[in-house]
């Protein structure tokens, strides 16, 4: 966890105005307990959400005494048979208008969590196809599974309720299923089609 706090200090010292993305997984909520409130809570509001998700938004706040930004898509038409154009439209786009006022961008990802972040660097710098460039941080780089919920556990903050169910990654619920036996944290999602929503494969890594 030092790691994950010196990560954290030295990207804030920087300067420039900070958020964090927040699925509301395990991760995601370690990671804004981490950051105790001095970088703004981004939440996309893609319509889709499992309802135990958006109540265990709620908890959270609350609990945090925090104050969540919900981006959501102007007006969302797309399906999610469509995966690709889909995640584009309800994530993609809202999250690029959403990071538009920020300088650093504080993630959950974990390198354990799938092939695709198996190379991810704590920090790097990324830019958006519209040109907006970002500090991209993520503190929980090494984490595994184990002790993000342990530290969960070991500062009394509640769990999303689908992980008792059986659940290891869980992003909207068309696209969300539990994962094969032995297979990774995210192999649920979108029925084997794909592994990235898009948030994180949009942008140029120039660092
Ligand atoms: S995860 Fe599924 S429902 Fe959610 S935005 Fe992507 S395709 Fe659409």
């Amino acid at each position: 966890m030092r790691q994950a706090v010196e990560i954290i200090e030295r990207a804030l010292a920087q300067g420039g105005r900070a958020c964090v993305t927040c699925s509301f997984q395990a991760e995601d909520v370690a990671l804004v307990h981490l950051l105790r409130g001095r970088a703004d809570v981004l939440f996309l509001e893609t319509g889709y959400h499992f309802p135990e998700v958006l109540a265990y938004r709620d908890q959270i706040a609350a609990l945090f005494g925090i104050k969540v930004v919900n981006l959501q898509a102007p007006s969302p038409t797309l399906h999610p048979d469509t995966p690709a154009e889909c995640c584009h439209q309800r994530k993609v786009e809202p999250l690029m208008a959403g990071l538009k006022d920020y300088n650093v961008w504080f993630t959950g990802l974990r390198r354990e969590q799938s092939p695709s972040r198996a190379n991810l660097q704590p920090e790097e710098q990324h830019r958006f196809p519209n040109g907006l460039a970002l500090h991209k941080v993520s503190p929980l780089f090494d984490w595994t599974w184990v002790e993000v919920h342990s530290y969960l556990a070991a500062n009394d903050i509640p769990e999303l309720p689908l992980y008792a169910q059986g659940y290891t990654s869980i992003g909207c619920a068309p696209c969300t299923a539990k994962p094969d036996p032995g297979e990774h944290e995210r192999s649920g999602r979108w029925g084997g089609r794909k592994l990235e929503c898009g948030l994180h494969t949009v942008t140029v890594k120039e660092s």
